[in-house]
């Protein structure tokens, strides 16, 4: 495939005229420019067709352009585009947080509504602080939660922190996130110990499945035995799954495989399946921490509870329980696992784990997690890399994948990994 095609080209080079060029990278192979998206088939400018095995940074869990969720934002557009979110709320605001308090694990059903996935873990970090009284966090390394600065504080990909260092308070204690096959009781016992140690933790914040940070599972046992550990003493547990979540790796919530209910829940990227909007979801009594409003919020924003934004996310959150997504992510991702595992004899890949429809592919390298995004590209698969160096494949498609298109790009992605 002839990629990037010409039009892409153009574009590249009118970008690098006028955006910010810390922001998309630009090279002989990358990147295209998409025109239009359908389920899980990418078109761009020049007409060239890819499966996306990214589902847009983990975001169209119910396809891109679902019809469903497509219709409601089209009709709240026509009566209702924006309302005055803490002042004069939308209706539909309302309806979108009675859904979350129902799909929440049990317990959780006080919410606050953002935008995007880093303002979501602003607001868990906010409630934390007025909850408790207390001022640090407890975070892992490796993780990503954005890249706001106050997001950056608990960030464990330090080349993020790093340029930003020196206005960063550096409070955060970072634990080892393990793997899948680690002693979990070593590791809460580390955490156990680590927590101890630090009296002024207000919570402690974890992806259930580390995400770009290289798609790591950790051993069972471990989420659930962080929830009694914090609940011991006394310290709230924040999940992010602004990228576990509907349905990603085979349940509605990761932590839900877990059995584990979490203080607070962030949520965000598939939420609107391409709709910006995220929340944070807290138990009442937590939420309730903060005072009753004066006149005047003291966290909130412009966009909160847009009503594009509630019409998005609730279609998508019927479109999630109509295809019963959860369930067919579990099951693509048994039939992916095989072949995946495969690949393992394959000289370049180091480890092949995931969950779901959430797969990292881990190279010797990151040069070779490079190539193979582009060669895959060329030849009609889109991947992006992950992991705190860039050296993990991500393979996280739209869950409404079919299977043939699926198994078709990983023989695709497979053929990649064995070039010379
Ligand atoms: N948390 C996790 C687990 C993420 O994967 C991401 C983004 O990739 C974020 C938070 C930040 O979300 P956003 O980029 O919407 O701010």
């Amino acid at each position: 495939m002839n990629v990037p095609g010409p039009r892409s080209r153009e574009l590249a080079q009118a970008l690098r005229r006028v955006e910010s060029r810390n922001v998309t990278y630009v090279d002989e192979r990358l990147p295209v420019f998409w025109e239009s998206a359908h389920s899980s088939t990418v078109v761009d400018v020049d007409g060239n067709r890819f499966t996306d095995l990214t589902a847009g940074f983990g975001v169209a869990n119910a396809g891109h352009g679902n019809a469903a969720v497509a219709a409601a934002i089209a009709h709240q557009a026509g009566v209702l585009m924006h309302a005055m979110g803490d002042v004069h709320p939308a209706r539909v605001k309302t309806d979108l947080l009675d859904k979350l308090a129902q799909i929440a694990p049990a317990g959780l059903g006080k919410t606050f509504l953002a935008s995007t996935g880093a303002e979501a873990i602003e607001a868990a970090i906010k409630t934390a602080i007025v909850a408790t009284g207390k001022s640090s966090f407890a975070a892992f390394r490796g993780a990503y939660h954005g890249l706001s600065l106050g997001t950056l504080e608990v960030g464990g990909i330090e080349k993020f922190r790093k340029p930003f260092r020196r206005v960063l308070p550096n409070r955060a204690v970072l634990l080892d996130f393990p793997r899948e096959g680690d002693d979990a009781d070593a590791h809460l016992e580390i955490a156990r110990r680590t927590l101890e140690a630090h009296d002024d933790v207000a919570a402690l914040l974890i992806e259930p499945i580390q995400a770009r940070g290289g798609h790591f599972v950790p051993p069972r046992g471990y989420v659930r035995g962080l929830r009694d550990l914090c609940t011991s003493l006394g310290i709230l547990l924040i999940f992010d799954e602004i990228y576990t979540g509907f349905g990603r790796t085979g349940s509605m919530f990761a932590c839900m495989a877990e059995d584990a209910v979490p203080d607070i829940l962030c949520i965000g990227k598939a939420l609107g399946n391409g709709f910006p909007i995220s929340a944070a979801i807290a138990s009442p009594s937590i939420m309730d921490a903060w005072p009753e409003s004066p006149g005047e919020a003291l966290h909130t924003s412009t966009y909160l509870g847009n009503p594009m934004a509630c019409a998005a996310a609730i279609a998508t959150i019927g479109e999630v329980e109509r295809l019963r997504l959860p369930q067919r992510a579990a099951a693509l991702g048994s039939l992916i696992e095989p072949h995946f595992e495969q690949l393992r004899a394959n000289g370049k890949i180091v480890d092949v784990r995931g969950r779901g429809l959430m797969w990292g592919l881990e190279l010797r390298n990151p040069a070779l997690a490079a190539r193979a995004v582009k060669d895959a590209l060329a030849a009609g698969v889109i991947v992006v890399q992950a992991g705190a160096e860039g050296n993990v494949l991500s393979v996280t498609p739209p869950l409404v994948i079919g299977e043939e298109e699926l198994l078709h790009a990983i023989d695709i992605l497979a053929g990649c990994l064995s070039a010379p």
